[in-house]
């Protein structure tokens, strides 16, 4: 059963817009978050969820955690119970894969198990993400993975179960740095190569990042730095990987971690601005009822004056939310989305988040524990204003100095506060 129309008021104020239909394209988390919220505000119009794998939406954070460990099988990241999906009665359309959508006419065109599909669509929200970049030369070549799906990350502990000589990840990004040390957790030996002289150097900064390096040379990942990869050598199976500094390591598992591309191939043509992701506005919105939310979304952020594509968990499941309501709205009563992204990242036993907006030349200032113990909070500061914490092991300080960034608060306030 639907649920019943809300009380007037649970809106934003302004025009409700009447629609009979949303189609989200993206069954992931911002596109199952945006359906629930969607029910949520009152909507009773169909809702598809379309989305190009065989499974039902599921959380990627375990993926390179616990799934890959071996500690969670797959039955625990469902999204949503399967309940759920009856309860808000969704239109779920899996292996379904959208390959255009024109603007003008409002047509969107899908390809799944019945076929080839184009149907006129009322509300779109498009929440298709980001897919894996990968190395020249390595398709098809058994051993080498990348990690962004369940199968991607059944198939790497397929191979980590085979107790692999040596694992060489390439890029000591997020996936990179969270394999490397679930593989460090199941004592498979591991090689890390990373272009920058640290890892997470982009996000974190130098300093920051060092730290990092000294985690994972600590738990004895022989982490390379400042050297990018040549080749991955091999015939059906990946036997080594040249560097750029000439060294050889052998290897016969490789996880390539270098970053993703949103998926907004399938909208060139339509009408939509694409720029490294979904142009849209202040608001989410993309174009005249079409909005886009999560890993795909670009927007202007006015809390930080900074157009943004943020690629982590938490943004999709508030922006799936805040694409979702701006559909059920006029421009009148449109609310700008302004976040403090914040993430997390599990690696060995800490515990890292980050939130706010962070520069390689900001202010740093650690006003809790020492880097050397590698349990800390660090503030980060720009033109007097916070606009940034890191945190080793140290959520409570996390989110009590997230919270000031929210309210504005100065980086010398911040840095005198009591916590
Ligand atoms: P996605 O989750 O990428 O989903 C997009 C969906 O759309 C996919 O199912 C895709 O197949 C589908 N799709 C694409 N194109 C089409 C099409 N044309 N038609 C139909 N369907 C299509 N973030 C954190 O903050 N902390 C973490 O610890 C963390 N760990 C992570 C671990 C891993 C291994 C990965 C991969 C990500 C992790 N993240 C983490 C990031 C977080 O999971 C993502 O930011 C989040 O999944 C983004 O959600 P999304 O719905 O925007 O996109
Ligand atoms: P990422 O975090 O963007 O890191 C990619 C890293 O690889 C960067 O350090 C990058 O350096 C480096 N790199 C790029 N090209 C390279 C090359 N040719 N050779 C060697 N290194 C190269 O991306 P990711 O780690 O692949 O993660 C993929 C996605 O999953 C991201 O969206 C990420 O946010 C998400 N994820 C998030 C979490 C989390 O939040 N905890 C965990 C896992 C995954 P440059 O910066 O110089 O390009």
């Amino acid at each position: 059963m639907r649920p019943a129309l809300p009380e007037a008021g649970h809106l934003h104020r302004g025009l409700i817009l009447s629609r009979d239909s949303v189609h989200i394209v993206g069954a992931s988390l911002a596109g199952i978050r945006a359906a629930e919220a969607l029910r949520r505000e009152g909507f009773s119009g169909t809702i598809a969820l379309i989305g190009d794998e065989p499974h039902r939406p599921y959380d990627r954070p375990p993926l390179s955690k616990q799934v890959l460990s071996g500690a969670w099988e797959p039955d625990r990241i469902g999204l949503t119970k399967p309940e759920k999906f009856d309860e808000i009665e969704l239109d779920l359309r899996l292996s379904t894969r959208a390959t255009a959508f024109d603007l003008a006419s409002r047509s969107l065109t899908t390809s799944g198990p019945d076929g080839e599909r184009t149907e006129n669509v009322d509300g779109l929200l498009i929440a298709t993400g980001a897919r894996c970049r990968s190395l020249p030369g390595t398709d098809g070549m058994s051993g080498v993975h990348i990690l962004r799906g369940l199968d991607d990350a059944l198939a790497l502990r397929a191979d980590f179960d085979r107790g692999p000589k040596r694992v060489v990840v390439v890029g000591a990004g997020f996936i990179g740095a969270e394999v490397a040390a679930t593989a460090r957790g199941r004592e498979i030996p591991v090689t890390m190569v990373e272009a920058l002289p640290t890892p997470l150097g982009r996000v974190l900064g130098e300093q920051m990042g060092s730290v990092m390096a000294d985690v994972h040379r600590e738990h004895g990942v022989d982490l390379r730095t400042g050297v990018g990869v040549d080749s991955v050598n091999g015939g059906d199976r990946v036997e080594s990987v040249t560097l750029s500094d000439g060294s050889l390591i052998e290897a016969d598992v490789v996880v390539i971690g270098i970053g993703v591309i949103p998926n907004t191939e399938w909208l060139d043509g339509s009408g939509l601005e694409i720029d490294n992701g979904i142009v849209c506005d202040a608001t989410m919105l993309a174009a005249p009822g079409v909005t886009a939310a999560g890993d795909v979304a670009r927007w202007p952020n006015h809390r930080f004056d900074e157009v943004m594509r943020v690629e982590h968990w938490d943004n999709a499941i508030e922006q799936g939310v805040h694409a979702a309501k701006r559909l059920l709205v006029d421009d009148s009563a449109a609310q700008p989305f302004t976040p403090v992204p914040w993430f997390w990242s599990d690696q060995y036993d800490r515990k890292i988040q980050l939130a706010g907006r962070v520069r390689a030349d900001d202010d740093l200032e650690i006003v809790e524990g020492s880097l050397e113990e590698h349990r800390f909070a660090a503030l980060y500061g720009r033109e007097g204003r916070l606009v940034g914490v890191l945190g080793f092991n140290r959520p409570r300080h996390v989110m009590q100095y997230k919270m000031m960034i929210q309210d504005g608060v100065s980086f010398a306030d911040a840095v005198s506060a009591e916590i």
